[in-house]
């Protein structure tokens, strides 16, 4: 029986199962408004099984929000929450807001007031210095918490939570980083743990003995100087003397220099933050980051290391993620894998939320369920990459009969490229979930067939196929750069998918994002494994600084150029910092702002933009990462031909993964 999927309970709050949406912030709200998008967006969460949406963070102020937050602050927003509510409810599942206030985190561009904290010290993310907070200001932050939790008990949330992690307000004044106070909220511990304890304790008193209030805590900070789990812990036994009803643990600030979300973080990695707080107290705990699959949370419960298991992006990428676990059907499960593509890089750039796997997201409203066309086609589709997949795989819900002619001999296209560094494998698990979906769905995919116009009008007259579908992707660009003989120049494409093999001396040309995957790839042969590691760190036969220059120094020396000023800026912002931290500490030689003049057998003629100074670089192999272009040949040789053809993904126009997710899916359900 699994714990999963069993009923159980947050104080009084009856739950179907121990799994909770934890909140991510969408960016969906207009003027702090509940509307269709969100409405509709939770419904399809709810009716996918999980037991718990947590959403938010919604603004208790004016200072302390981000843009897209559905608000709290105002009695109006009832009727429009209590809709939310009442369509979550629906759908089995219960709801709570979380109340949120994020100090100097907040942007003063945004808000339009400067921010708050309880020490004028500068914000990393926002760089601005925020106003010290009076002890009258504190309390009406007190005040505002208590009011939206009245809010939220008035439109008929199920309970709330207070986050008190991640570095906003609250944390603020938890971590000595940033709370330098010398009244009775700095200090020790204990006096910087009492604005936090004063605003649960004001919430507890305004909404009544039983009205079940989780808390979101950090599990670790991962700031130097701030709070560790000893710290947290401390902080959650006091929270549960306060009256807390759960603790939802996750990891650090977002200023911490520890990926926390990144796909090379292992999957269930910070689970261990969440049993160290759960040692210490007696409420339920629940685990979250990274847990993106109902096996790995069902151990998580099965090991006692914590109580719930919180998900948001596998739920952003698959509503139905808990349905589909429960039901055995874990196969069919679309994965989360960890791009941040369409979520957080998206709320970087102030855009509301989508998902790379899942072009629905966020679009529920704009359509019911995928429904079966009148004018059902017989539809030829050209290449198995990822865009030739999601159209066929939503062009047959739609009730076309699809099939896929593969040049190659496997599927997946630019996902194998993607997957081929290190940690970056999750893209696998999406080209193997559109493969499945395909195959259930019944797509026939004929590989290893060369597409020529010939072939193709000649099956469109025959009566085979009634419209054309062009996927056949991007090649890699070769530069008109002067090469002499005798030098190893190869492509990065072949070098990522192990077709070609470098020397150890390596100047890779191109600084984008297939310059640093390859860059990566090659600086880590040679390096220990994750095997070899832990038998020597179990048995203490290295130190630790022996053992992470082993980890981090491989056989290869690297160099990477880019003509450009800056290394990976086609790199989400959510990914790329720690991708050039990987780079820096793999000793990866990066030189932007240099052009490549000429390559010959000693290695790179270069020079840089800075000064016109000219180097060479030695090299034994050079690898070209400088882009690509359109396979578009076919469409170009038949779209004066054929009446119903198109031509979708980076057959159409290079772009990133999302890019041709999102356009297939909009051509496979015209
Ligand atoms: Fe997961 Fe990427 Fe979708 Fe975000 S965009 S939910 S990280 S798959």
């Amino acid at each position: 029986m699994s714990i999963l999927f069993s009923p159980a309970q947050i104080g009084k709050l009856e739950l179907r199962n121990h799994l909770v949406m934890t909140p991510m912030h969408l960016g969906y709200s207009l003027n702090g408004e509940v509307n269709d998008q969100l409405i509709e967006f939770y419904r399809a969460r709810a009716r996918g099984g999980v037991g718990l949406i947590i959403i938010g963070g919604c603004g208790i102020d004016r200072i302390g929000n981000a843009f897209g937050m559905i608000q709290l602050d105002d009695e109006r927003y009832i009727p429009g929450l209590r809709q939310l509510v009442d369509a979550v409810h629906a759908g089995g599942a219960k709801i709570v807001p979380q109340l949120y206030q994020a100090g100097r985190y907040a942007h003063p561009a945004l808000t339009g007031k400067p921010s708050v904290a309880p020490s004028p010290i500068a914000s990393k993310l926002t760089g601005q210095t925020p106003e010290e907070l009076t002890e009258e200001k504190i309390q009406e932050i007190i005040a505002s918490f208590v009011k939206a939790a009245i809010i939220a008990q008035k439109a008929e949330f199920d309970g709330v939570e207070i986050i008190a992690s991640a570095g906003y307000l609250i944390s603020q004044f938890l971590s000595p980083v940033t709370n330098q106070r010398k009244d009775r909220y700095g200090g020790d511990l204990e006096a910087r743990m009492t604005f936090g304890l004063e605003v649960v304790e004001a919430v507890r008193k305004a909404v009544g003995p039983d009205y079940p209030m989780i808390v979101r805590v950090a599990g670790n900070d991962f700031v130097p100087g701030s709070n560790t789990n000893s710290e947290s812990r401390a902080f959650c036994q006091a929270l549960e003397k306060a009256g807390v009803n759960a603790l939802n643990v996750t990891g650090g600030w977002h200023e911490t220099q520890v990926p926390q979300l990144t796909m090379n973080v292992p999957p269930g990695t910070y689970t261990y933050l969440a049993y160290g707080i759960k040692q210490a107290v007696s409420i339920p705990v629940i685990a979250c980051n990274r847990i993106n699959s109902p096996e790995l949370a069902e151990s998580i419960l099965e090991e006692g290391l914590a109580d719930f298991v919180g998900m948001a992006r596998p739920l952003l990428a698959d509503p139905d993620l808990p349905n589909k676990g429960k039901s055995g059907q874990s196969d069919r499960i679309r994965p989360c894998i960890g791009c941040n593509q369409g979520c957080l890089d998206n709320i970087f750039r102030l855009k509301p939320v989508s998902c790379l796997v899942n072009a629905e997201a966020g679009r529920e409203f704009e359509h019911g369920p995928i429904g079966q066309s009148v004018d059902r086609q017989q539809i030829l589709v050209v290449g198995a990459g990822c865009a030739g997949m999601e159209f066929a795989r939503v062009a047959s819900l739609r009730g076309h009969k699809v099939t896929i002619w593969e040049e190659s001999g496997e599927a997946g296209g630019q996902l194998a490229l993607a997957a081929a560094p290190p940690e970056r494998q999750d893209f696998l698990y999406f080209r193997n979930y559109l493969v499945n979906a395909c195959r259930e769905l019944g797509v026939t995919i004929h590989y290893n067939i060369k597409a020529t116009p010939e072939t193709i009008l000649s099956a469109v007259q025959n009566g085979e196929f009634e419209r054309v579908v062009i996927a056949t992707g991007a090649r890699p660009i070769t530069p008109s750069i002067k090469i002499t003989e005798g030098v190893k120049v190869l492509q990065a494409w072949d070098v990522l998918l192990g077709r070609e093999k470098t020397g150890r001396n390596v100047v890779i040309v191109g600084g984008g994002a297939v310059g640093v995957d390859t860059a990566l790839l090659l600086a880590k042969a040679g390096t220990l494994n994750s095997d070899t590691l832990r038998f020597l760190m179990e048995q203490q036969a290295e130190t630790d600084q022996e053992l992470h220059q082993l980890l981090t120094r491989g056989t290869k020396k690297i160099t990477v150029l880019e003509m450009a000023k800056g290394i990976g800026r086609d790199i989400g912002a959510s990914t790329r910092w720690s991708m050039l931290a990987d780079l820096k500490r793999h000793k990866v030689n990066c030189l932007d702002k240099h052009t490549v003049l000429e390559i010959h057998p000693d290695g790179v003629l270069v020079e840089c933009s800075n000064d016109n100074t000219q180097k060479v670089i030695p090299a034994d192999t050079v690898v070209l990462a400088i882009g690509s272009r359109s396979e578009n040949e076919l469409y170009n040789a038949l779209q004066d031909k054929l009446e119903k053809i198109s031509i979708i993904g980076d057959a159409a126009k290079p772009r990133k993964v999302l890019d041709a997710i999102h356009e297939a899916y909009s051509e496979g359900i015209k």
